[in-house]
């Protein structure tokens, strides 16, 4: 329970960083919530009644609730801003979160004595798909004169 924590690699930039590893809560959770109901029936009607079932639900819900967004929090890179669950449903959306974050980062003075992001450049390789290797480039034959090429033409 104390000790819930894991230390991992950013997928993206590669700093350490601490994850949650609960998603959802435990027993222990659920003897806490136990307990604060208890609480709150000795100290509102001091004596056994049903309406704690309803606090100790209420509780249990926002337990579940606070730990889920705990968890989903830690996953996000505190120095690049990856998200990993962002990445794997939809890439370009991940790719503009960490774009505008690296950007914010550069803007807020609270990062100018944080440790830079060390992100490797990406280098295409020349046999990839996309490039075509000797390409030539052939001037298009098709030339559009605008307005402003005809008057030039018209006063010479
Ligand atoms: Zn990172």
């Amino acid at each position: 329970m104390f000790n819930d924590r894991k230390k991992c690699l950013c997928a993206f930039c590669g700093n350490i960083k601490k994850v949650y590893t609960q998603k959802n809560i435990t027993f222990i959770h659920m003897v806490l919530c136990f307990m604060v109901s208890l609480f709150f029936m000795w100290s509102f009607w001091q004596t056994w009644d049903l309406r704690s079932a309803l606090v100790f639900l209420t509780c249990l819900c926002v337990m579940e609730i606070l730990i889920h967004i705990r968890w989903r929090l830690s996953l996000v890179c505190k120095q690049c801003g990856f998200d990993p669950l962002v990445y794997l449903k939809n890439k370009n959306l991940a790719a503009s979160q960490v774009k505008s974050y690296l950007d914010r980062r550069k803007l807020n003075p609270n990062f100018l004595l944080a440790p830079t992001v060390k992100i490797k450049p990406i280098i295409k390789n020349s046999k990839s798909k996309n490039s075509v290797p000797n390409k030539k480039i052939i001037p298009s034959t098709k030339v559009t004169i605008s307005d402003k090429g005809r008057e030039l033409q018209n006063s010479l």
